[in-house]
């Protein structure tokens, strides 16, 4: 890319002070892309716009063949370096057409092609965010200069093709393509276009809103995926979401939907998990279930489905101005999703994994020395790209709770209601969304906003029980924290509860129940728990219960033995998702040995009943034992982790989650466990039979990957599943299962084809990392330290933003091992990490960021293991 591809924040204001966009009109020829000999398709761009400055550009990553500026041809080879288009004689009003060739994408950004291997049909789709409509058409890339856009589209004839709007006409051009016009767009930002093309299977649907002037809002809706899933697409139970979520934001958003229809499309080789293009929202694939699937799989795909929903206000309907601000809409979607899950359908546990799972994320994240508040600096596209990460999503929603609980729910949606009235069509900052909050909860928001939001870094949370006898004498609670990136000490106001509990008994089992709330403003350092004093000492004291605020939890000595021995018999949900995150917090922290987690993900797991955390727990463990375990104790805690999945498999209910989860943790751990193999096979061949447990292609395929990870495997055999399953996902797997032998050459191979630049596709790219990194084969990926370094300024020029990154991330060698008496920091791996960082000073900053960033976890696997060594 060249580098005026990095549109920069002082541009884009630049530009949106000079020109008001009134319309585009976009035509695509996607007529050949069937024909993969053909890289690119025809795109033609006509905009119009009032400019008070004689010169801008455009943005577009393709060929161009011609620019007409208000009716005079303009040369460009003179106007167009590769990235942009300088426009310069403008009017007041402008009219410029530019004819272009566009690449079709491999990479999942801009228009990706896909051809189904099942059926050889060719799947079209496009994902823009944050800035990839370029790659599709001549635009003003940002997301503030909104126009109405009108799209023409010519495809294969008998192809569906979608838009954000319904189509007006479709004639055939009698030449085996078809032209489908679509009705313009209300005015949107480019990154939230979308076309969608190919002979997708539609399940059809819809939905009725009562409005305030006694009519009905009718929303056609579309639920799509590629043919050879349709078997497998369960539309009825996301048609039933869908219709919840929309009344749910039909009644509490104020504004009717604003989009006409209402379509999802399931789209194959997808980088993320769902866009919210409005009305024609894309998914990962891997939200229809060709496999069992878990309820926590259920739930998250509803909990996405709301997300995306709630993007059409927000995100949508008010875009924020500049992705410094990129929070005012995924922090509210993210947050939207868990709650409408609870509020408005059958997924109500929604609260329960976040507070483990989703809230790990930005544990994580936030610890990092990279780390940003949630609302962010953000100079360029680059670091946009960075930034959907743990803070933008998860540490934003979690800090919307805070809110909530701060300023209470109702006056917390009048306040959307307010913003969304207000500023519909438009852009915003954060002081427009405080502005309506202020005004529906008469609270005064500026400290809260400046200590929750223009921070960084996680506050620490803990109780301290002063004992009388059997009694509490008094308890406190208390809070610690620095800001990573400045060290500065933060102290943050929460609005939090405290539960109190104790062994009792419950259906003739031990229960640790809860026997006193107290809810607590914890506004300096430290607070009393009032009402505590006198009370008989409690067994734990879980500080943050009910997951009010943000946090690490620190339980106290008393409370972590307590839950030692009980974690299993805390019968509440969400208390126990807290307590298992403050464990991984403190794992991670290097406080809890990894030997000791594992061995309570193996003692208390069992008990647990919530897929999701059940299914966080395993992974944890594996991590702990990759990671964080010393390399002494390593091969033995993954016998451990292997027996204990198989024998908690075998005990789980046939058919159940609790099977589903064991099996995929015994396959994980497997492929470092060389005498796991002979269960492994007997599992395949049905010789170790487990009674409901589903045989199907994503655990077949996680068994063999297992066994090829372990040298156990030949590639006859691993054709021979994938002769079994001839399709897209089974072609993926197979490809992992190859690369992931234990042999040089397929290393050396495996690399080579990493480094070129679209010799995979995206999936492609992730099944050869899959392969190439096993962690069971640290001696055999040792050799590629060097080159890795050698080559990270070559992989950041020459692929993608979102390849490269992948590749920077995964081939890093965080695997590394602590030795008795060399500090973490003189790790040779951690030493040359610091020594490229030293000497590419100048690399671009969203690189230097991925590899701070890797070097951090790095330092950190090394001070547990350190911690923990026997
Ligand atoms: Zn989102």
């Amino acid at each position: 890319m060249t580098t005026t591809a990095n549109l920069t924040r002082a541009e884009a204001a630049e530009r949106s002070d000079r020109l008001t966009v009134r319309d585009y009109r976009v035509e695509l020829d996607l007529g050949g892309a069937r024909d993969l000999g053909r890289d690119t398709f025809g795109s033609t761009t006509t905009v119009r716009f009032t400019a008070s400055a004689p010169a801008t550009f455009l943005d577009f990553l393709g060929e161009v063949r011609s620019v007409v500026v208000n009716g005079r041809e303009v040369d460009p080879a003179a106007c167009y370096d590769g990235a942009r288009i300088t426009l310069d004689g403008l009017a007041a009003e402008n009219e410029v057409t530019v004819v272009g060739e566009a690449a079709y994408s491999r990479s999942g950004e801009g228009l990706h092609r896909f051809v189904d291997p099942a059926d050889g049909e060719t799947y079209l789709y496009t994902q823009y965010e944050p800035a990839d409509s370029r790659r599709v058409m001549a635009v003003f890339e940002q997301p503030d200069l909104k126009a109405p856009f009108t799209f023409a589209v010519v495809a294969p004839a008998g192809w569906r093709v979608l838009s954000n709007q319904p189509a007006t006409g479709s004639e055939d051009r009698g030449d085996g393509t078809v032209r489908t016009a679509f009705a313009p767009t209300p005015p949107v930002s480019s990154y939230l276009t979308a076309v969608v093309a190919g002979r997708y299977h539609r399940v059809d649907g819809r939905w009725s809103g009562a409005l305030a002037d006694g009519g009905t809002l009718d929303v056609e809706l579309g639920v799509l995926c590629r043919a050879s899933l349709a078997e497998h697409l369960d539309a009825e139970e996301i048609l039933t979401v869908t219709r919840q979520g929309l009344d749910f934001f039909h009644e509490h958003f104020g504004t009717p939907y604003p989009w006409g229809k209402y379509d999802q499309v399931f789209v194959p080789e997808y980088n993320l998990g769902a866009m919210e293009n409005p009305g024609c929202v894309t998914f990962t694939e891997s939200y229809v279930f060709r496999s069992a699937a878990t309820r926590a799989q259920h739930q998250g795909r509803a909990n996405t489905i709301l997300h995306e929903m709630a993007h059409m206000w927000f995100g949508d309907l008010v875009t924020p101005r500049w992705w410094d601000d990129l929070w005012l809409k995924e922090s509210f979607a993210d947050y939207m999703g868990a709650h409408a899950s609870v509020a408005a359908t059958e997924f109500t546990g929604a609260w329960v994994s976040f507070a483990n799972r989703r809230k790990a994320w930005a544990y994580t994240q936030d610890q990092l020395p990279t780390t940003h508040p949630v609302v962010a600096d953000i100079p360029d596209l680059e670091a946009a790209k960075q930034n959907f990460d743990g803070i933008t999503y998860a540490k934003g929603a979690a800090v919307l709770k805070q809110l909530v609980a701060y300023v209470g729910t109702d006056a917390f949606f009048a306040g959307a209601r307010r913003y969304f009235a207000e500023h519909a069509y438009g852009s915003t900052t954060l002081p427009d969304l405080l502005a309506a909050l202020e005004a529906t909860s008469g609270r005064e928001l500026g400290e809260w906003s400046r200590l929750w939001l223009q921070t960084a870094g996680t506050p620490t949370l803990r109780a301290e029980l002063v004992a009388a006898g059997d009694r509490i004498g008094s308890l406190s609670v208390h809070q610690s924290g620095t800001d990573p990136r400045t060290g500065q000490t933060v102290v943050r106001p929460h609005r939090l509860a405290v539960g109190l509990y104790d062994l009792t008994e419950a259906d003739g089992a031990a229960a640790l129940t809860r026997t006193h709330r107290f809810e607590v403003e914890l506004t300096g350092e430290s607070a009393p728990v009032p009402g505590a004093a006198g009370l008989p000492r409690p067994a734990l004291v879980l500080v943050n219960d009910d997951d009010l605020t943000y946090g690490k939890l620190r339980l106290d000595a008393d409370s972590l033995a307590t839950v030692r021995e009980h974690l299993g018999d805390l019968r509440e949900p969400l208390a126990r998702s807290l307590v298992w995150a403050a464990l991984w917090n403190a794992t991670r922290d290097a406080l809890l040995p990894a030997a000791d987690y594992l061995g309570l993900v193996l003692r208390h797991g069992p008990a647990e009943t919530d897929s999701a955390v059940l299914g966080g727990l395993t992974l944890n463990a594996s991590t702990a034992v990759e990671l964080y375990a010393p390399p002494a104790l390593r091969d033995e805690l993954r016998l451990r982790l292997g027996q204990g999945s198989f024998g908690h498999l075998r005990d789980a209910e046939p058919g159940s989650d609790a099977q589903l989860v064991w099996a995929r943790s015994l396959a994980r751990v497997a492929a470092t466990t060389p005498a796991a193999a002979p269960r492994l096979r007997g599992l395949l061949s049905g010789s170790e039979a487990v009674p409901g447990l589903p045989l199907d292609p994503e655990l077949r395929w996680s068994l063999w990957q297992a066994l090829a990870a372990l040298g156990a495997a030949s590639l006859d055999e691993l054709d021979e599943e994938l002769a079994r399953d001839r399709t897209a996902d089974g072609a993926t797997q197979h490809l992992a299962a190859v690369t992931s032998f234990p042999d040089a050459d397929v290393k050396a191979a495996s690399w080579d084809t990493l480094m070129t630049p679209g010799a995979l596709s995206n999936d492609h790219v992730d099944a050869t990392l899959t392969g190439f990194t096993q962690p069971w084969h640290r001696e055999l990926t040792a050799p590629f330290t060097e080159r890795y370094f050698d080559a990270l300024r070559q992989i950041w020029e020459r692929h993608s933003i979102e390849i490269a990154s992948r590749l920077v991330r995964r081939l890093y060698p965080g695997h590394q091992d602590a030795v008795a008496g060399r500090a973490p920091q003189d790790d040779p791996v951690v030493l040359r990490t610091t020594a490229w960082l030293e000497e590419n000073a100048d690399a671009p900053a969203a690189l230097r960021r991925l590899v701070i960033e890797a070097r951090d976890q790095l330092l950190r696997s090394l001070r547990a293991q350190e911690a923990a060594r026997p």
